[in-house]
């Protein structure tokens, strides 16, 4: 018999078409149908793809978008003990280091001079921290940098700030944004389920808190991003109730403004190392992520228009695939890359813009610079271009390390108590 594309598609499992035809007519895919979707192979796997494409194209056309933005991970000294992350230390530890507001700021400042419209605050949670540093450090950047976004302070960072100022949840976040916080990271939320976080990282926040948090602040009018960690111990049920989850939240607030698949980096990530759970896997495999992040844009239709892949943790050509495969935005130039790198992640702490635009042109789309609540700034149709702030820059060591970072003696911790 000869095969051509449309004995093809007739081989398509009838099942799988009728989930992906019902993707097609706007209609809601329930968990069963996402797990389903998530088992597929052969043409029924470029399918999900093909089906999560157009859908890409209906939300959000050929654009592609990225914040020219900078992290800065203040401190990696933590009370908690995470076993995905590789990032933190115990205040004891040689490599602990903290960042003081004044360095804070002028990382800021030297950012926003590049062209920077966000700075992303995220960091561990140090012994005895005062309850209102979060705040010190959102007063002092806007003092400096009026215009700046604030996109900080993970749920389990709010859940902290507001336990050591003992106060509520609800009345901390309320001082966040008086102080300048503009969105919040969704991260802490990996997968969104009890047992399993008690798993692989007990003592870490709740559902129930990272619920309260997020819903406490998309009332007060702070949007969030939203994001899973993938590829370690979950199951593919557990995956797509951690997204309908999500899914109802969104209905009841609308406050995500994307949702960002994290792939699992397994090299340094202690769990891994030290092989404290059977069966724990390396991230999820290239057809894996592909389908991850394919599978998220057909449940997320129609309520979260964006999906981020992490270039990061995907590398810039798996990056361009998966802009294929449902994801039409590229994340942030970062400059200084932390989490992943000290958890064995090997693709850079930086990428420039033009490089972001070089990337998206390649495959026929076109790129441009949104702010963090999605805002187009500013499209490039064509590649006249001129190069400005952050493209000009040749030497990245005036930014510093994370290799630096943890070796310096400016920035080592010191415990509050021992002062
Ligand atoms: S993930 Fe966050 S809370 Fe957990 S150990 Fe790392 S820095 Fe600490």
């Amino acid at each position: 018999m000869t095969l051509n594309i449309d004995s093809l598609f007739r081989n398509a499992d009838p099942i799988v078409s009728e989930i992906l035809n019902n993707a097609l007519s706007e209609k809601e895919i329930s968990a069963k149908d996402a797990v389903t979707i998530y088992k597929t192979k052969g043409i029924d796997f470029h399918l999900v793809g093909l089906i999560a494409d157009e859908l890409r194209k209906r939300r959000v056309g050929n654009i592609v978008s990225y914040v020219v933005n900078r992290n800065i991970n203040f401190t990696n000294v933590c009370i908690k003990q995470c076993g995905f992350c590789a990032f933190s230390r115990d205040f004891r530890e040689e490599e602990g280091y903290f960042l003081p507001t004044e360095e804070i700021v002028r990382r800021a400042k030297e950012a926003y001079d590049l062209g920077a419209t966000e700075v992303c605050i995220q960091a561990g949670l140090p012994p005895d921290m005062e309850g209102d540093l979060y705040e010190k450090i959102c007063k002092e950047i806007k003092k400096e940098i009026p215009d700046i976004h604030i996109h900080g302070f993970s749920p389990e960072e709010i859940l902290y700030g507001a336990s050591r100022s003992n106060i509520s949840i609800e009345e901390f976040l309320k001082r966040m944004k008086e102080a300048g916080v503009d969105t919040l990271p969704g991260t802490s939320a990996e997968i969104l389920d009890q047992k399993l976080r008690d798993k692989i990282s007990p003592g870490r926040i709740t559902v129930k808190q990272w619920e309260q948090v997020i819903k406490g602040a998309h009332k007060i009018g702070i949007n969030t991003t939203s994001t899973m960690m993938f590829g370690h111990l979950e199951t593919l049920e557990e995956r797509v109730n951690h997204m309908v989850k999500l899914r109802e939240i969104q209905k009841e607030t609308g406050g995500f403004t994307e949702f960002v698949p994290l792939n699992f980096v397994h090299t340094e990530a202690p769990m891994y190392k030290h092989q404290l759970h059977d069966g724990i896997k390396q991230g999820g495999s290239g057809n894996d992520v592909l389908l991850t992040h394919a599978i998220a844009r057909i449940i997320f239709n129609n309520l979260i228009d964006n999906i981020q892949m992490s270039w990061v943790k995907e590398g810039q050509k798996m990056s361009q695939l998966l802009l294929m495969w449902g994801a039409n935005d590229f994340g942030g130039t970062l400059i200084n890359e932390s989490i992943s790198t000290s958890a064995g992640s090997e693709y850079g702490q930086m990428i420039k813009p033009k490089e972001i635009r070089r990337m998206v042109r390649e495959i026929g789309r076109i790129p441009a610079e949104r702010n963090t609540n999605y805002k187009i700034l500013k499209k490039f149709e064509t590649e006249n271009e001129s190069e400005e702030g952050l493209d000009k820059i040749t030497d990245y060591s005036q930014f510093g390390s994370y290799a630096e970072l943890i070796k310096i003696n400016k920035f080592k911790y010191k415990n509050p108590r021992e002062k």
